[in-house]
């Protein structure tokens, strides 16, 4: 027989994907299975209601009368296995992107719920709509119960997200756009700067995705001639857009990060982001922070006109170092001002809580 309380602790001490959602998974648990009373539960340890699918691996299949008649569903021999095998059963391809919906528990909620957790895919009906609905908001009302239970059984308390929005976006820059392909600067070895924004953008991913951070990156090259702008635009709804480049001058400068803002349209905030930025990537490189050096970071950039015409929180546009300069290691400089950028970006989001 198993115990709900020894769930309840292994769900709050198992290691998950993203640490925020663990209340979502939990609040569908007690309602799926009745706060841990289902025989589904006692005897197969499926908390969850989840039915067979092969894809689930570590599962087995086993009948089961609920109360919408007999089906197969998964059955786990632990309930270590619970709950790796809900997190397999979410990964299948009928949810295929709910990463980009899972910036809060409700998004995900409602995501899954519309791929089909419930009653099979949306179909379009009132009925269906309806079904949806009545099932997001049962599992969002138990979400507070879900979260005393988790910080009960507290390994470790839940952080609050330190995001208000979708999270950030991070944009490469140059490569596609509407008029071809197009490198940025070449560099000192020859090397293009496209290829190593784009080193720099997955280096700040992988620091915000380990922080749970939702965090999508975006080499949309734009739809017209108005390309930086239209790219601009596709910051809508996120917390943080943040393009990433890399300098170059064709004169004497010294080694240096920017951060630059939008000239007219960028506010308090966008500034503040871009000295904190400039700041962490010119600690980072050992190299000087042209900002806090009197560098005005305000231009008129196409990209950050068009995000600074969305509801995005704050919007910059950094250029990690100068590339015509020999550096020792242009992947390891790009790794690390990537990292220092994501760095940044939590202290801005951590500030403005
Ligand atoms: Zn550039």
């Amino acid at each position: 027989m198993f115990n709900w309380n020894d769930f309840v602790q292994v769900l709050a001490s198992a290691n998950i994907e993203f640490e925020h959602l663990k209340v979502a998974q939990l609040a569908q648990a007690i309602l799926e299975s009745g706060w841990g009373k289902s025989d589904l539960f006692k005897l197969h340890a499926n908390p969850f209601g989840m039915k067979y699918r092969q894809e689930v691996h570590n599962a087995v299949p086993v009948e089961y009368e609920a109360h919408d008649g007999k089906d197969i569903y998964c059955e786990f021999a632990t309930l270590e296995d619970a709950v790796k095998g809900y997190w397999i059963f979410i990964d299948r391809p009928v949810n295929q992107g709910w990463r980009d919906n899972s910036a809060t528990p409700e998004d995900f909620i409602r995501f899954i719920a519309f791929a089909g957790y419930v009653g099979g895919p949306f179909d379009g009906t009132v009925a269906s709509r309806l079904r949806k609905e009545k099932y997001i908001s049962k599992v969002l009302n138990l979400i507070p119960d879900a979260r005393k239970l988790l910080e009960n059984a507290g390994s470790s308390p839940i952080e609050t997200p330190i995001w208000k929005k979708k999270g950030v976006m991070l944009e490469v820059g140059h490569g596609p756009n509407p008029n071809g392909q197009e490198s940025g600067a070449d560099g000192f070895n020859g090397v293009h700067e496209y290829d190593l924004n784009w080193i720099a953008a997955k280096a700040a991913k992988k620091v915000l995705d380990e922080a749970g951070i939702p965090c999508v990156i975006t080499d949309f090259g734009g739809v017209n001639n108005g390309g930086l702008y239209d790219i601009g635009k596709t910051a809508a709804d996120y917390d943080v857009f943040c393009s990433i480049h890399h300098n170059s001058f064709d004169d004497d400068v010294e080694q240096g990060a920017e951060v630059l803002v939008h000239k007219t349209k960028g506010d308090a905030e966008d500034l503040d982001l871009s000295s904190m930025m400039s700041a962490e990537i010119a600690e980072e490189l050992g190299i000087v922070d042209r900002i806090a050096n009197g560098r005005d970071p305000g231009l008129k950039l196409g990209v950050l006109s068009g995000a600074e015409d969305t509801n995005v929180r704050v919007s910059v546009l950094a250029e990690l170092y100068f590339i015509h300069i020999p550096v020792p290691d242009t992947k390891d400089w790009s790794t690390r001002g990537g990292e220092a950028v994501a760095r940044a970006i939590m202290k801005w989001l951590r500030k403005t809580l």
